[in-house]
């Protein structure tokens, strides 16, 4: 039997037993989450990033499905490594690194790694034999919410000189990599990317830099918040297209974070205590933007809000996080009806970007992750 934990009363229910502040995470809509991108890139091998959920329910959850993982830290890999994850299973794709993050990951078993510049590909010269690279590619987007290409990735122009100086080293090159940046508004820069990445191939193929079979297209899978966002396979059409373009045998990877985390997960807060200002309710939750919240300050999400009571009249209220700070206000003129101390807060799509960012300021606790559904009948744990 499954439950759907996001149910007024299985969030009453978990709060109940796990405390507050907590972050609901369901693997049943991760699940469905991963599924849903599969059927939108048919053939395309979906290595979960860590980064936004680095947490062991979704990534177990990944790998059921058949999936695979970017770890791009140190900390990632243990995670994995704890889990006890089959290294092949695994790419690491932080462009910069520490000799010891190289030697912690080849030691785990990972050997695919990304690199973006000349010096970055000589770090690999005592793991010639061992390591295969992606070199990470460049495709500015000024526009989007979290431009990933300007601190990341090798100029187009210069992409084929570096697989040179890797090949040069005895590095084999499998192939290119890119991340558009996050939550992309459309797909024309991830085809933008595609096409050119390519081109790139070709050449450096005929130049004979490396095995060359892989091109990793990156995250950027946008879900939705509080405004509308296209349906998933609706999204990927242009990529399909640009992907069927390619050579038939080279295999494609692609790094969603959010895509899988965001939507499976429910953030629930506590009124703490409330008072009126200026003729208006403020409540004071126990989490806020230092914690769950974090993500409206890091990665610019706003997620959609509301009170579990249900009740009229609904009056323009203020939500504010807990701490000291004046700037610690989640969310104002936002219609709820009258709450008391006690009451919960929802906000829904905090998966991905909210709990991995959140600290410990004022000393205040970070939410309690509880997952659920990990598989048939389970009803809640801590992991
Ligand atoms: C953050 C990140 C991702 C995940 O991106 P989403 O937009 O959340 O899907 C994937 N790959 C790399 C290298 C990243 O840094």
């Amino acid at each position: 039997m499954q439950i759907d934990p996001f149910e007024p009363e299985q969030v009453r229910r978990l709060v109940a037993e796990f405390g507050s502040p907590l972050l609901i995470v369901d693997c049943a809509r991760a699940r469905n989450q991963y599924r849903k991108l599969r059927r939108a890139l048919p053939g395309v091998d979906l290595h979960y990033a860590l980064k936004p959920l680095p947490h062991a329910a979704i990534v177990q959850t990944v790998l059921e499905l058949g999936g695979w993982l970017d770890l791009a830290t140190t900390g990632e890999v243990q995670l994995a490594r704890r889990l006890g994850v089959d290294a092949a299973r695994c790419i690491h794709t932080h462009p910069i690194k520490r000799d010891m993050d190289i030697r912690n990951a080849l030691d785990y078993g990972v050997r695919t790694f990304v690199a973006d510049n000349p010096d970055e590909v000589r770090k690999f010269k005592p793991y010639a034999k061992r390591v295969s690279l992606l070199l990470r590619v460049s495709f500015r987007s000024p526009g989007a919410v979290c431009d990933l290409s300007r601190k990341f990735g090798c100029d187009p122009e210069d992409a084929v000189a570096l697989a040179g100086l890797a090949a040069g080293l005895g590095i084999d090159v499998q192939g290119f990599s890119f991340h558009v940046g996050s939550q992309a508004a459309d797909a024309l820069k991830h085809v933008e990317a595609i096409e050119a990445c390519g081109r790139l191939l070709a050449e450096a193929r005929r130049g004979k830099l490396g095995t060359l079979d892989t091109l990793d297209i990156g995250g950027g899978f946008p879900i939705e918040y509080t405004q509308r966002t296209p349906e998933i396979g609706r999204f990927c059409a242009p990529i399909r297209h640009a992907l069927a373009q390619l050579p038939k045998r080279l295999r494609i990877i692609a790094e969603p974070g959010r895509y899988i985390a965001g939507p499976s997960a429910l953030g629930v807060a506590t009124v703490m205590g409330r008072a009126k200002r200026e003729g208006h309710w403020w409540y004071y939750l126990d989490d806020g933007l230092y914690g769950s919240y974090s993500g409206q300050l890091y990665d610019h999400a706003r997620y959609p809000v509301e009170a579990l009571r249900q009740g009229e009249p609904l009056l323009p209220s203020v939500l504010a996080g807990p701490t000291c700070d004046s700037i610690d206000v989640i969310a104002e003129n936002l219609m709820l009806p009258e709450l008391k101390a006690g009451d919960l807060v929802i906000g829904r799509a905090m998966g991905a970007y909210t709990w991995a960012s959140a600290s410990e300021f004022n000393f205040f606790p970070k939410a309690t992750v509880v997952a659920v559904n990990r598989f048939s009948g389970d009803t809640g744990a801590v992991l």
